[in-house]
């Protein structure tokens, strides 16, 4: 019990240092928050841009056999009939009799349980589960006659399939080939919780790749996407210990999926959840959308002039999931110099901020003219960084200035001071161990590009 108050403290200690420090804050907060939407600070963005950028390298920019592309939100209703998603992008929902809270069926022994602790009664009833969708609509057009029904995407999928005459009319790929894209997409979650865990708006990473409709090869790009991309997701500096692949049983496979399996994160807060889902999606979107839309969905082949529908084998991703993730895995408390301390080991490449840049005393205008000399010149370098940037503090005594930027995860801090005017040498401070070393400045772009 006590392990498990642990656990869920870190959470709530990440939720705060969250608000406290410019990462993510409640949606709409001043007007009493819109319950599982979040809005990020100006740290956070940094942050959930540098796991995009690193999606983005990896599993498109750096590969010949896959383009990028970015499909509207809004989508007609049609296209969701087609996925199947108007019918069965279903969760079922029961209504608790005592408080008339409505809940996903599966947490209803976790409802029960809190009626009981909380009054000792160990009775409870539930109404029959009923199917609820989970598709956003919303209505286009300025008159009643001519409004249409469409739907905020419930997945960014759809609008890489509904393109695939599109990308390969205009850039006559060969199979094997894929189209990676990232977005918004939008669910009526019932019960979102777990700060960014399970959101109404989220943000989705994903890569579909299509290939010749034949179960040797779908089973060799499933098995290579897989271990792609769960060493994509190590490498985001998570510990092989915290992350596992799990297949699907077949009856908790989505509709379209003839196999499945999921990279799962141990949470601290409830254990073992899915982070990045691979789907053997099969023809099912191709041939869909090619029956509902009247469009010729087939692949020419140019070797045998055969026409196929390719099988698709999906990796998909939750980006605030795996921003969520990286701050579990990097929240790290310890005692430094005496004191405890809180501080994000994040990987370097992660860090919302490289290094920051502090004069020692802000009213010594020698020191500070120095300092800002500096920060111009890193911040300059800063524009060949992929990620990260460049930040100037001269706020408070050297040791708060260190508590501030531990706590937003920069690796290195930059001090200006006196023997800086002497010699052109400054401090400069590591993150993870506190320990600080002398260097030159001529020194410094190398040393924080070497990081990255
Ligand atoms: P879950 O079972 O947790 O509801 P799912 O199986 O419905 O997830 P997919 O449809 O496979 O999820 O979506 C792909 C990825 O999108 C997931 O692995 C997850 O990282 C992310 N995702 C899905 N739903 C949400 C949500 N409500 N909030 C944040 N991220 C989400």
């Amino acid at each position: 019990m006590t392990h498990q108050k642990t656990h869920e403290d870190t959470l709530s200690k990440i939720v705060s240092l969250c608000k406290r420090r410019g990462f993510v804050f409640q949606g709409s907060e001043i007007y009493g928050g819109l319950a599982g939407v979040y809005d990020y600070g100006p740290l956070g963005v940094e942050l959930r841009h540098n796991i995009k950028e690193y999606f983005w390298k990896s599993f498109i920019a750096d590969r010949d056999d896959v383009y990028g592309m970015s499909a509207a939100i809004l989508m007609p209703a049609r296209v969701w009939e087609a996925s199947g998603h108007t019918e069965l992008f279903t969760d079922p929902v029961v209504e608790c009799e005592i408080c008339h809270e409505k809940i996903r069926e599966d947490q209803s022994d976790e409802h029960a349980f809190k009626h009981k602790s909380e009054s000792g009664s160990a009775g409870y009833k539930f109404t029959k589960a009923k199917k609820f969708n989970l598709l956003v609509g919303a209505r286009l057009g300025s008159s009643e006659k001519t409004a249409t029904d469409v739907y905020l995407r419930g997945e960014i999928t759809q609008g890489v399939h509904v393109n695939f005459k599109n990308i390969v009319d205009s850039m006559h790929p060969k199979l094997p080939f894929g189209i990676g894209q990232i977005g918004k997409a939008f669910r009526n979650e019932i019960a979102p919780r777990e700060f960014l865990f399970r959101q109404r708006e989220f943000e989705q990473m994903e890569l579909q790749y299509y290939v010749f409709p034949e179960k040797k090869e779908g089973e060799k790009w499933f098995e290579y996407w897989k271990n792609f991309s769960f060493e994509w997701y190590t490498a985001l500096g998570i510990k092989k210990e915290n992350l596992r692949l799990r297949e699907h049983a077949k009856d908790e496979r989505a509709h379209y999926a003839k196999n499945a399996w999921d990279i799962e994160y141990n949470t601290p807060f409830a254990g073992w959840k899915e982070a990045f889902g691979i789907h053997h999606r099969g023809d099912w979107d191709l041939q869909r959308h090619g029956e509902y839309s009247g469009a010729d969905l087939v692949y020419t082949d140019s070797e045998t002039g055969n026409k196929i529908t390719p099988w698709d084998i999906e990796c998909s991703g939750g980006v605030d999931r795996a921003v969520l993730f990286v701050l579990l895995e990097a929240y790290t408390e310890d005692t430094l110099g005496g004191e405890t301390r809180v501080f994000l080991k994040l990987k370097p490449e992660l860090a919302p901020i490289r290094a920051a840049v502090f004069p020692l005393l802000r009213n010594k205008p020698e020191l500070v003219a120095k300092a800002r000399e500096v920060y111009t010149m890193l911040k300059k370098e800063s524009a060949n960084w992929r990620t990260g940037g460049v930040m100037w503090d001269d706020n408070g005594n050297i040791g708060k200035r260190y508590r501030r930027q531990d706590e937003i995860g920069t690796p290195h801090c930059i001090t200006i001071d006196f023997e800086t005017l002497e010699n052109d040498s400054v401090t400069v401070r590591d993150r993870d161990t506190g320990k600080q070393g002398r260097v030159k400045i001529s020194e410094l772009t190398k040393i924080l590009k070497n990081i990255c």
